[in-house]
């Protein structure tokens, strides 16, 4: 749509103008610091940090209406930087200029009604939203885009340059680093921190691919960022992890897509989200606080965690009923790997995130369950046997949702968003080698033989076979045809008789 299509009061404020009143707020101190230079802990005491913009009046000044009409008009407008998650400018960060927006495609990832076969089996209504279809396959570009974005604002408006972009990663940040920092060109560069073993191929191709300079280091994620933080502190690097702030403000779009999905009306909905480091569950939590804060809903809908037993500090923190106290855990290995977190690095945020929320929507609108590594495998092949493509994580957010309906969390009337946090495909070794058998050792996972799939093998024996990527001489070949094709049938059952 053009501009001068959209309603006469909405277009002065479609394209936004800059403004200042954003500022970084210290969790721990209270400190509040300008914008002007990459913080990732406070600059006073060392705390963690949030981005808030203090000059609440100017959301105030409007409507709830006007905003929901101002994104939904700002949805059909195409205008290049303004098409993903930057629909949402006035709550990501309104001090860039358009110029500034890195705009690779993220955001506004499919919301997919789980089809009835699977809806059957589950018990209740959902959605899959495919965070995966982003551009390098993960939810982690919908952070980096912000990140990056104020990256180039300070290139642009401080002169910075020879910037070194640097992060520890399950493999999935790492691959976002690399891709958005690839698409800022000049002036800066990336380096990748990974646990030795414990990224998948496809992952590892992905730093690699976009020229990100890799390290791969023993022992596990909690480990390469350890070293990270040492590498922060004393020398100059920007800093890309979840500590960074920045991107949590990139990842509430999320939160912002699924109210403008479910037109704005969130009453009976169960978001289920998998938590490692917490940097997600923080930024969906606090996106919908603002959208609450500011009239754009109404009601706040039911935010559920999810946790492997083999990675849970968050769900062995919530578990505890009074007093809780935090406790890193020592992880085991999880096919949840992207979320293989002991000590995730926002659960300051969590903690303050959790306690707001829960006094404005209710004590039950937050809970945490915790799913074991079986559970995690065959909710996975389930989704990707009804025409979904969900990870290993999406399984985990999918085993969560029906662990909750068994506790009674949620109820068969309630709707609800399972987070396919990345593409299938980056995950497909655990699926194959889950059909192999191989994941009893470390993970403890036995396969259930129901859900096998292997290549099938055929009797050819006696027939001249071609050579693996040769042809044969027309008349073998045709002998090898028939054979192939009449084996084949004899597998499948098949009926003599003509195609359908
Ligand atoms: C990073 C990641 C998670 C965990 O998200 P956090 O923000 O670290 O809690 C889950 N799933 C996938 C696919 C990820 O890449
Ligand atoms: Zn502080």
């Amino acid at each position: 749509m053009k501009l001068e299509q959209c309603p006469v009061d909405l277009r002065d404020y479609l394209i936004p103008v800059p403004t200042e009143g954003l500022n970084y707020h210290c969790l721990k101190c209270g400190v509040t610091a300008l914008p002007d230079r990459l913080y990732y802990t406070c600059p006073a005491c060392g705390g963690l940090l949030l981005l808030e913009d203090d000059r609440v009046d100017r959301f105030k000044e409007h409507s709830g209406e006007f905003w929901r009409r101002l994104f939904d008009y700002r949805r059909l407008l195409n205008k290049q930087p303004l098409r993903g998650i930057f629909t949402f400018y006035e709550f990501l960060i309104p001090l860039l200029d358009l110029t500034d927006i890195v705009y690779l495609g993220e955001g506004h990832t499919p919301l997919v009604a789980a089809p009835s076969c699977l809806m059957e089996v589950v018990g209740l209504n959902f959605f899959i939203k495919h965070d995966g279809q982003n551009p390098s396959a993960s939810f982690k570009d919908r952070g980096m885009a912000a990140a990056l974005s104020y990256l180039k604002y300070l290139r642009r408006t401080r002169g910075l340059t020879e910037v070194l972009a640097i992060c520890a990663s399950t493999g999935d940040t790492s691959a976002a680093a690399a891709l958005y920092v690839a698409a800022l060109g000049e002036g800066v560069k990336s380096a990748v921190l990974l646990p030795q073993g414990k990224v998948t191929l496809p992952q590892m191709g992905q730093s690699l691919g976009a020229g990100a300079r890799v390290f791969e280091l023993p022992g596990v994620f909690d480990d390469c960022m350890k070293v990270v933080e040492y590498l922060s502190e004393r020398f100059e690097v920007a800093l890309l992890n979840s500590k960074n702030p920045w991107r949590v403000l990139g990842q509430e779009s999320y939160a912002f897509e699924l109210a403008q999905e479910f037109d704005y009306e969130l009453d009976d909905l169960v978001l289920m989200v998998p938590v490692g480091n917490a940097g997600n569950l923080t930024a969906i939590l606090s996106g919908l606080l603002k959208l609450y804060r500011y009239g754009i809903i109404e009601y706040l809908p039911k935010v559920g965690a999810v946790q492997s037993e083999h990675a849970d500090p968050v769900f062995c923190y919530y578990d505890q009923k009074i007093d809780p106290v935090y406790r890193p855990v020592t992880v085991r290995p999880s096919v949840a790997q992207a979320a293989m977190i002991g000590d995730p690095v926002s659960f300051p945020r969590v903690v303050k995130m959790v306690a707001d929320y829960r006094r404005l929507a209710g004590e039950d609108h937050f809970f945490v369950v915790q799913v074991k590594e079986d559970d995690i495998m065959e909710n996975m092949i389930l989704a990707n046997r009804s025409g979904l493509t969900v990870c290993t994580q999406g399984g985990e957010t999918l085993a969560g949702l029906r662990a909750a309906m068994k506790l009674g969390l949620v109820s068969s009337s309630e709707r609800a968003v399972v987070d396919s946090t990345a593409h299938a495909l980056k995950f497909a070794e655990f699926q194959n080698a889950y059909f192999e058998g191989a994941l009893i050792e470390g993970y403890g996972i036995t396969t259930n033989p129901v859900l096998v799939n292997r290549p099938l093998a055929l009797d050819l024996v006696g027939v001249s076979l071609p050579r693996s990527g040769e042809t044969q001489n027309p008349a073998d070949r045709a002998v090898y045809v028939a054979a192939a094709a009449e084996a084949i049938a004899k597998v499948l059952g098949l009926t003599p008789g003509r195609s359908v």
